[in-house]
């Protein structure tokens, strides 16, 4: 659907076909809900806080402009997880998100993972509240809990607090801060703080991958969204802990580096 299409099925709750077959006039109110939603359009704001709603791998999800719109590349990550999680014999299995916003990806592995449990986090009390809504919309609010808290606060958590994860899974900001300024019109539009990962863009991962150990079983996965330039250092992080081997880059459609994929395999041999 394009643009005008999405914003009319929207107003009209009705399907594409119906703008077109056996036409619906629009009511005087709906006609004004459309002119309102055309100019907050053309001044720039996103399509999907206009129309209240994204699509997620065929999940419809509400979001604001308390949340990063979900980015179709995100999709190949989740299908990546899933395809790990599959493959992994031990049920139940748990999932971290960390960075959820609208929970996009927490809400996609619960929906596709039988026996699973996903917690996700995010700083936003704002994003959180979007996420469970959106959680139960999808009918996954058993399947998952939503945290507020800085991830780096949790991160810092005692390991013997924290029963481990199968998974760890991110697409934490990885902007660097001087360059979100140049972002577009309508990416400035979203949530600085989903956006912008430090100086270089590498601050979340930094904390993610230190702590990353702590928290994951043996054979665990830690799955992250990268920014296309960061791939090189990355992997150099990962080479300060010895514990996470076979760290895989992965690219997204268009061609460009897009997410890593590393196992912890703890060396039990260290302290004998
Ligand atoms: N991929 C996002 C963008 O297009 C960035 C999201 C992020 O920083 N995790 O702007």
């Amino acid at each position: 659907m394009n643009e005008q299409e999405q914003m009319l099925t929207s107003v009209m709750n009705c399907r594409r076909v119906d703008l077109y077959v056996d036409k619906k006039e629009m009511t005087p109110v709906q006609e004004r809900q459309y002119a309102r939603m055309l100019k907050r359009r053309q001044q720039g704001e996103p399509l999907q806080y206009i129309i209240g709603h994204c699509e997620f791998l065929n999940t419809k999800l509400f979001v604001n402009e308390h949340v990063l719109i979900p980015r179709p590349e995100t999709e190949l990550l989740v299908e990546m997880a899933v395809q790990k999680l599959r493959m992994t014999t031990r049920r139940p299995l748990r999932i971290l998100d960390l960075g959820t916003g609208s929970g996009n990806i927490a809400i996609a592995i619960a929906k596709r993972i039988y026996e699973c449990h996903v917690d996700a986090i995010d700083i936003s009390r704002e994003a959180i509240m979007v996420a469970r809504h959106n959680a139960e919309k999808n009918f996954v609010q058993k399947k998952t809990t939503f945290i507020w808290c800085d991830m780096f606060n949790w991160l810092g958590l005692d390991e013997d607090l924290i029963k481990p994860y199968d998974m760890i899974i991110s697409n934490p900001p990885y902007i660097p801060s001087a360059d979100v300024a140049g972002l577009p019109a309508d990416v400035q539009r979203e949530p600085h703080i989903a956006l912008d990962g430090g100086v270089d863009g590498l601050a979340y991962y930094r904390g993610i991958i230190a702590a990353a150990g702590k928290f994951l079983k043996p054979d665990g996965y830690l799955m992250l969204e990268i920014g296309e330039e960061q791939s090189a250092a990355l992997k150099a992080v990962f080479k300060q802990y010895s514990d996470f081997q076979k760290v895989f880059v992965f690219r997204d459609y268009t061609d460009a580096d897009r997410f890593l994929c590393a196992q912890y395999v703890p060396d039990t041999t260290a302290n004998n």
